[in-house]
């Protein structure tokens, strides 16, 4: 029905531009139809609809064609500007506010009427910006985690689209290679550019209409984040992505190209081979993994997680930790009871601190994989850790770890079974680590005055331009100065 009354908005102004054309008034033309002055302003002011005969005989006594007439342009600046103020006013938002609809008359300015819509487009702006908050934020992502865990954490059919492109791309075995990451980007029809100035708020940009996808400098030769971003900016092509119109969508959105990316940088055949070998061997070792495909700890540790249940016949959790404890991704499909808020939401929350993934910080030898087994009350977990440093100047807040661990019967087939790490995680019971011991809290009760340091949120809502958390004006600017240097 809106649909409809919006392309009556349309038509009435049509009608009157090309009677204004041909100098007819209402009278005039409504004469020639046989029609009285005052039902074609009706037409004419989007009220009535017209039958085909009469929209026929307009046209003809407007010497154009129907298909003129109807089509669903506004015949100029002013008229779209019109238009589109009806169809704000006639929005809920709008009505939601009890005011006056405001009809544009001949004599209104065009300043005004450019006002008023530029208004009413910040208002439609600010609304779908507020969605965003950031408790929808949080239950947007943990409903995502549901619904991977749901499968396994695998999708089969970006699983294929990415063996398909990697194989056209003319790559064998091991590790994916820059160069033909640009032979994937060039079968897209795009070449790749690094460049020094990107958007601050980007990761990558796509030039459509130049076909390029512009990246940034590698910080080290060779590192695997330069092909990750590569493969993810064309997986948003190839995925058929169109702008997000929720958080959520969004969120699906990066999970999918990320996801993407990891197929092509561990293509699902080899990886499940060589895996598979390994478990034969008894010998399963996420570095093991990482080492033969090129990639990080964690985009290692993550893809086995994609390709286990489905493929290695195993249940397992992976978990990223800072330094001081709080999780930052989880994933779990064995029962391990991460912990979580009121909403359900993981992001943020410490984990026990007997777990490896964070017993892992104070051992110091960090070259290899820390294992452990730990006794919780959902069972026995046994876990391989990797600790590491994110480039950052703080300190302990750059501190991270790599967790993946299996229920205690499938430990068998993991490098490091024979561990005698062992601990005992009685969480969520509070007693197991976070309260203190009663001895020191006896003694040290209303004797310790700390001042609590802020946590930076994990999850914060977005800015929103045209694309979540992205200035528009910067990009469409980058991509300015680059199309003239061309
Ligand atoms: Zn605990």
């Amino acid at each position: 029905m809106k649909e409809r009354n919006s392309d009556l908005e349309t038509l009435g102004h049509r009608i009157r531009h090309f009677r204004g054309q041909r100098g007819l008034t209402l009278d005039q033309l409504g004469e020639r139809l046989n029609l009285a002055g005052s039902q074609l302003s009706l037409i004419e002011n989007g009220k009535r609809e017209a039958r085909v005969g009469t929209l026929q005989a307009i046209a003809s006594a407007l010497d154009i064609d129907l298909a003129t007439l109807l089509s669903g342009e506004a015949p100029n600046a002013r008229a779209a500007l019109e238009i589109e103020l009806a169809r704000a006013q006639k929005s809920p938002l709008y009505a939601a506010l009890g005011l006056p609809q405001v009809k544009p008359t001949r004599g209104m300015s065009a300043e005004s009427l450019e006002a008023m819509v530029g208004l009413h487009r910040e208002l439609a702006r600010r609304a779908s910006e507020a969605i965003a908050t950031p408790e929808e934020a949080r239950r947007a992502n943990t409903e995502l985690r549901e619904r991977m865990r749901a499968r396994n954490n695998y999708m089969p059919e970006i699983e294929a689209l990415a063996e398909e492109r990697v194989r056209a791309s003319g790559h064998v075995s091991g590790a994916l290679t820059h160069r033909e990451v640009s032979v994937m980007a060039e079968q897209l029809g795009f070449s790749l550019l690094y460049v020094n100035d990107l958007p601050s708020s980007t990761r990558s940009v796509t030039d459509l209409a130049n076909g390029r996808i512009y990246l940034p400098p590698a910080s080290i030769p060779g590192g695997h984040g330069l092909r990750s971003m590569a493969l993810q900016a064309m997986a948003h092509r190839l995925l058929g992505h169109e702008r997000p119109a929720s958080y959520a969508e969004f969120l699906w959105q990066r999970l999918e190209i990320n996801y993407y990316a990891a197929c092509c940088l561990m293509p699902r055949e080899a990886s499940v081979s060589f895996l598979q070998t390994a478990k034969k061997e008894r010998r399963l070792a996420i570095e093991d993994f990482r080492d033969a495909f090129g990639v990080t700890h964690e985009a290692a540790a993550l893809r086995f997680t994609n390709l286990a249940t489905e493929h290695l016949d195993m249940r397992l959790h992976f978990l990223r930790v800072n330094g001081d404890g709080a999780l930052q991704k989880g994933y779990e499909n064995d029962d391990l009871p991460l912990p979580t808020d009121v909403t359900g939401s993981i992001e943020g929350q410490f984990v026990c601190k007997q777990w490896s993934a964070r017993s892992a910080f104070t051992h110091t030898n960090r070259t290899t994989e820390f294992y452990q087994y730990t006794d919780t009350p959902a069972g026995t977990f046994w876990c391989a850790t990797q600790t590491g440093n994110a480039q950052s100047p703080s300190g302990r807040a750059g501190e991270f770890s790599i967790s993946v661990g299996v229920p205690f019967a499938q430990a068998k087939w993991f490098r490091g079974r024979e561990t005698t790490n062992r601990a005992e995680s009685r969480c969520p019971d509070e007693s197991c680590c976070r309260r203190a011991p009663s001895g020191l809290a006896s003694r040290w009760s209303g004797q310790a005055w700390p001042s609590a340091r802020l946590h930076a949120h994990v999850l914060s809502p977005l800015p929103s331009g045209t694309f979540p958390g992205v200035d528009d004006a910067e990009v469409y600017e980058f991509l300015e100065s680059h199309q003239r240097e061309a």
